[in-house]
Order: structure tokens, then sequence, then C-alpha cells
């Protein structure tokens, strides 16, 4: 289309959710896609909003979602918080796209061609069920956690829950290797889980799904799940190196103190700790980590989150000592730069709460986990990283700092060590070659901007 000369290209409405871990991937696909020749609006909402200036070529509406400050996850629960969000954005995501239907009727505008939207922002499979617009979701998790999500309600008929600490270990039926401590419940009681998984399972009218993930690493888990949802799939990730783009997606000021504190430390000698965005830990947790952390004798780089640990705004409830203890081994930042921290060859190993983007960058650097899954998708993720995929260990439901200490010699020493470190680097180079001519999450892409074009 030619307006006045000047091309209007084909244009696609990108809603995303406002955690860290949904904005960040639908961010990156709006790179890449911009970069196949797509124009990208991002329609966002007023809470944790992505800052403009750093993605110049993107158009931005901000959506007024009215939350005031008590309506938090933790406050009104993650099921009110998801539902609150979409009821109040709704009328304006509608109101926007028809004022841009009307410019685009004059010549003003590109064609809207799609939307793309999170599955936690499904008000927008609405809106483009009334304005006649195709639409596609996008999953930001382990399609292997999706898998799980949609058993849980036969689970819950075939009378599992609550479950019984005796079959915590068991495998669960027709979910192999996933045991019963694995399945991934919300945080909430079961209903709470249910009804969460009965919003974010439901398809609605999509027309695909994008999974940010790669074929290879969830081979068992894609055809049931494409037997499931009948449409196309396009498994595009990992979305944080399919685009060139090299500005922050962070919510939060990185700290970039410690990436002159990792320069100063020998190859594969440190271990990173970060339990990502949402993660609450309590006073006993911080200080048996600490301690863990301390006696393993490594360097660590770790990441405490302001208002991340109950009770205490940041690090106040370290345990006394501790800091003279580990000086200079030690640097705790609030937030990191994750995906240079995970590049940078000082890091052997990453602590990780096993959320999927923090899984992703580390598989992409080949760095081998330990993995403290707390709720969600991450004692899925968990479980392929220690069971599946071999490149990492799993600290022990009952958490301790003799647990964690010995968990990191693990990882850092012996033959043990070095077998996950050579099949994380064999991994790195597998996504590699996927995201290459010819490989799977390249053609993928491709796909999916024909499928727009
Ligand atoms: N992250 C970061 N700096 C930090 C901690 C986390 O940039 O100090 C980023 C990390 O790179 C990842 C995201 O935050 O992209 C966390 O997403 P994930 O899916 O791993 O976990 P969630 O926060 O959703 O639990």
């Amino acid at each position: 289309m030619e307006t006045q000369g000047k091309k209007v290209q084909k244009r696609l409405v990108l809603v995303p959710f406002p955690f860290q871990g949904h904005m960040t991937p639908m961010l990156q696909l709006g790179a890449a896609l911009e970069q196949k020749g797509l124009s990208v609006t991002i329609a966002h909402t007023c809470h944790n909003a992505p800052d403009p200036s750093q993605y110049p070529r993107f158009e931005f509406r901000p959506l007024a979602d009215n939350l005031t400050s008590l309506d938090t996850p933790k406050n009104i629960g993650v099921l009110n918080f998801i539902k609150k969000i979409n009821t109040n954005c709704e009328a304006q995501l509608q109101e926007f796209l028809v004022q841009k239907i009307e410019q685009e009727q004059e010549g003003a505008y590109g064609q809207v061609v799609g939307i793309i939207y999170d599955t936690l922002m499904f008000c927008a499979e609405a809106v483009a069920d009334k304005l006649k617009i195709p639409s596609m979701v996008i999953r930001t998790s382990f399609s292997t956690y999706v898998l799980a999500t949609i058993a849980m309600p036969r689970l819950q008929a075939e009378g599992y829950f609550p479950l019984q600490d005796s079959m915590l270990e068991e495998l669960v039926p027709e979910l192999y290797p996933l045991r019963f401590k694995d399945l991934p419940f919300s945080g909430g009681n079961i209903e709470e889980t249910l009804a969460l998984y009965a919003i974010t399972s439901n398809l609605r009218s999509s027309s695909a799904i994008i999974w940010n993930t790669v074929d290879f690493l969830e081979h068992l888990s894609l055809p049931r799940l494409q037997q499931h949802y009948k449409v196309p799939f396009f498994t595009v990730g990992p979305l944080h190196k399919t685009s060139s783009m090299s500005s922050s997606t962070s919510l939060l000021e990185e700290d970039k103190t410690c990436m002159e504190w990792l320069d100063k430390q020998a190859t594969n000698s440190v271990i990173y700790v970060s339990l990502g965005s949402l993660v609450l830990i309590d006073a006993e947790e911080l200080t048996e980590t600490a301690w863990g952390l301390a006696n393993s004798g490594h360097p660590f780089l770790w990441v405490i989150r302001p208002g991340s640990v109950i009770g205490s705004e940041w690090l106040e409830l370290l345990p006394e000592g501790f800091i003279e203890n580990v000086g200079e081994r030690c640097h705790i930042v609030k937030w990191a730069p994750q995906k240079l921290v995970l590049a940078h060859k000082a890091v052997g190993g990453f602590w990780s709460h096993c959320g999927w983007n923090s899984t992703l960058e580390s598989l992409c650097e080949g760095k081998p986990m330990m993995c403290r899954p707390f709720y969600v998708d991450q004692p899925v993720v968990s479980r392929f990283i220690s069971y599946v995929w071999k490149i990492g260990l799993e600290l022990e439901t009952k958490f301790d700092r003799r647990n964690v200490e010995s968990t990191i010699r693990r990882l850092f020493g012996g033959k043990e060590g070095e077998e996950m470190r050579e099949r994380a680097i064999e991994i790195k180079e597998k996504i590699e070659s996927c995201m290459s001519a010819g490989g799977s999450s390249f053609n993928s892409l491709n796909n999916l901007v024909d499928f727009f074009l």
C-alpha cells in the first residue's frame, strides 16, 4: 500500500501480558517480525509498561488498566489480577482498533493483518472476533507444561487431588516423565489452579499458536499438543536469539556493576543465583541459601530483588556475619543483565527457579543448572533439565545449607559435573543449528511471516 509516496506496511498488533516473563518474549517476537518487514504496534497495559524509547521502530498504545497499587497478584490473587486486566482493557483495545481500521480505510495506516496476544490477555481474542481480524496466541512457556495443564482436570476427575505425600515421587499416568510432584500447581488451591488453566489452555478462536521453544527440546509433547489443538504451530524460539534486538526488555533497572566483578573471576567458577521476577522466599530460605553459597567455596553473583524476601525491603534479613564471611567472593544486585551474565565465561552454573525464559537463556549459553522450582511451569521445566536433558541438578525438597553446598560441589566438580557441562554445550550447539538457515526455528519464523504477508 502506498500513501503520499510512502510505503505503508502491513501491521500486526501485539498484546502482551504485563509480567516480565511474558512481556520479554512478546517484544522479542515483535522485533523479529519487524525485521522481516511487518510493522508492529504494542498495545500494552500501563502497569509494567515497556519503555518506548528502547524500541523506536514500534508504535505503542497504552491501555489504561485502572489497577490501583493494591491490585497486585499477591494481594488479589493471580487469577483475579488476570481477570481484572482483561475486563478493564477490552473496550479500549477495541476502540483503538476501530480507529485504526478507519485510518486504514483512508490509506493513512498499514492494514492490520493480525493480532498476536499473550494467552493471559484473552480479551484481545474477543476483540479480534468482533472486528473479524485474524488472531494468534503466543505461549511464552514450555509446551510440556501446557500439556500438563490440559491433563489437570482429568487428574482431578480421577481423584488424585489433593496429592498424598506417598504419591509425590510416582510417575503421572500419560505424562511421562513427570512425577506427581512436578505437576503445575499455581500456588493457590486446586480449584484456583484449575480455574487458571481453564482460561489459559482454551484456544478460543485463535488460528494458530506461536511457541517460544525449539522443536527438538519438546519432541514428546508438541505432537500431542498438535492433536489436541488442531491448528498450525509456529515454534520460533528461543525468541531472545531470533531477533537481533539489542534493547533491554527489563522492567527493572539492570545493575551492570556485576559485569566488572565477573571479569575478575576465573573461568567457569561463578554460580549465578536468580529466581526470576515473581518468586518470593521466606527468611529461612534466604538464610539457608546464604550459608549454602558461603560454604560452597565458590564465588557467587546473587540477584535479590527488593521485596522478594517476605518481611523485608531488601537485604535486612541476611544472616549476621554473612557479608563479612564471604567478602569479595559475593556480589549481590537487585536486578542483573541476565543474558549478559549467562554469556560470561566466568559463570559456570546457574541456580534458577526454572522459569522458561531463564531456562532458554541458560540453554543458549550452555550453562549447567541448579534447579529450585516453586510453582506453575517451574517444576515441569526442572524435571526436564535434570532428568531428560541431564544438564542440571534438582535441589532437594527439604532445602537446607548442606544440600545447597553439596549440590554446588556436584555441579562444579568431578565427572558428573563435567558430563553435564558437555551435554549443556551440545544443546547450545543444537539450538544454534535450529536457528540457522534451514533449521526448525528459522523455517517456522518464515512460515509465520508468510501467514500474515
Ligand atoms: N531477569 C533479568 N535480570 C534478573 C533476573 C531476571 O533480566 O536479575 C530476566 C531473565 O533474563 C528472564 C526474565 O527476567 O528473561 C524472567 O523470566 P522467567 O520466565 O525466567 O521467570 P519469571 O520471572 O516469569 O518467573
